[in-house]
């Protein structure tokens, strides 16, 4: 039996700024002390995710930030206008926020399609469980809606803000590459770049008209970038910026640039985006709409999320089964008792316990996850200790394992030929199909 209940670090709170508030001064500020405790000194940016003991409270960052709940509505509906069934993320509240959802879903249901934009900043060799989450949820719309997908991957991003070479950081994304394709997206309707090979001609104008609209304080506010930081960081976000209009990507949607852009991304990237809806109808493109998850958190619990800077919070697409029952095992946190006696008089907190979170997002089977950790039955088998973090833990591993090796087999069949011809430069003449 585990000991439950772990140490978490006091972390520096951000301040709100939302979309077309228009924006000065400072940016990074201590909240006030209204705050709630589980509120107070939580960051979310897309540099930094901290929250003190509670974890992140996602209800201050709607507010903060200024995006809107997804409500069981929307759920329903986007069940109704693809004729399937929900994705368990949206089932279960994981992808939890949006903006301009419903305009996308009303165009849809007018007959009128868009696009998806998501992507990844190749800081690593491969993929972590975090990662799979917005890859998972995009391919589930892409097959959903019938819709064409652009993935940016952000090797110049990781160049500037990490202590990597060019070339390193090319041939990271190369690899990654290789992981997402391995998440099963249709080659007819996905175009994958890296921002160092790609970025030019009207992805470049793009840049330029945003980088002519943001004011280094803006930055500021949004990023908390400073003036003692580099050039490459005031830039970057421009970069981000551009893949959210039609017309950055010449050879898909040429002359159809007033086609939506819908981006599924974490809430930490929300800033980013926040900044290119402020600038978007003013060069003369919709605003992109946006889908957004709550972290995969870190194994040592919500205070932060499962982030490749730290390789001890992380369970990575390629680790062996007997390395998820280590990390699992040891540093998993388990809202569990610290005696098997007193577990099984108090039970376990789930709302601190990491595994239970993990099966949330990964456990498929709905009446099982319930069989585990319900609240209002009978069968509140590990909240009312008859269950055990070990054997919780145990069920975990071999959840994740099998996505794991699921994803390794799939990985395996994935050549440098079928990245080539992700990343080619080509129309794909059946993306609405
Ligand atoms: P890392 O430090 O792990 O590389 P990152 O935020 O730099 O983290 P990115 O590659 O920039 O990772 O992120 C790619 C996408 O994955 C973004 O949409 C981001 O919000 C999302 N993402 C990253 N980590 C997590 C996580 N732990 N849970 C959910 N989504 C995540």
């Amino acid at each position: 039996m585990e000991a439950g209940g772990a140490q978490r670090e006091a972390a520096q709170p951000v301040l709100n700024v939302s979309e077309e508030t228009p924006v000065a001064g400072v940016l990074r500020a201590v909240d006030t002390e209204e705050e709630t405790p589980a509120a107070a000194g939580q960051v979310v940016t897309p540099y930094e995710v901290s929250a003190p003991v509670g974890g992140i409270d996602y209800e201050k960052l709607i507010n903060q930030f200024g995006c809107e709940r997804i409500d069981a509505a929307i759920v329903d509906r986007i069940s109704c206008l693809t004729a399937r069934p929900p994705h368990r993320f949206l089932r279960r509240g994981i992808f939890f926020a949006h903006r301009d959802l419903n305009t996308i879903l009303d165009l849809y249901e007018a007959g009128e399609k868009f696009y998806l934009y998501t992507g990844r900043g190749p800081s690593s060799e491969s993929l972590h469980l975090g990662h799979l989450i917005p890859f998972m949820f995009t391919k589930y719309l892409q097959d959903a809606f019938k819709v064409p997908l652009v993935i940016q991957l952000t090797d110049d991003e990781k160049f500037l803000w990490k202590n990597l070479t060019i070339a390193e950081c090319k041939r990271l994304a190369r690899e990654n590459a290789k992981d997402i394709i391995a998440c099963g997206f249709d080659i007819e309707r996905t175009f994958i770049f890296t921002d160092i090979n790609y970025i030019g001609r009207e992805f470049y104008e793009n840049m330029l008209q945003v980088q002519k609209r943001v004011t280094f304080n803006k930055l500021k506010a949004l990023l908390g970038i400073t003036p003692e930081d580099h050039i490459g960081k005031v830039i970057f976000p421009s970069v981000q910026a551009a893949p959210s209009f039609p017309s950055s990507f010449p050879h898909l949607f040429s002359g159809n640039d007033q086609l939506r852009c819908l981006i599924p991304c974490a809430i930490d990237q929300d800033p980013y985006f926040r900044m290119t809806r402020d600038v978007a109808q003013k060069i003369g493109f919709q605003k992109p709409s946006l889908i957004e998850s709550s972290f995969f958190p870190a194994l040592q619990g919500e205070n932060t999320k499962m982030s490749a800077s730290d390789p001890n919070s992380a369970i990575y697409v390629t680790d062996s089964s007997k390395q998820i029952k280590t990390k699992v095992n040891k540093y998993a946190l388990s809202g569990g008792q610290d005696s098997v006696l007193l577990h099984r008089k108090l039970g376990a907190n789930l709302d601190v316990d990491v595994p239970i979170k993990y099966l949330n997002f990964f456990l498929q089977d709905d009446d099982e996850l319930e069989h585990i950790k319900k609240y209002e039955t009978q069968h509140q088998e590990y909240k009312e200790g008859r269950m055990l973090t070990g054997e919780v833990k145990q069920r975990l591993v071999e959840v994740l394992s099998e996505l794991v090796a699921t994803h390794q087999r799939a990985r395996a069949q994935v050549t440098e030929e079928m990245v080539d011809a992700f990343m080619a430069l080509r129309p794909l003449p059946n993306m609405f199909g």
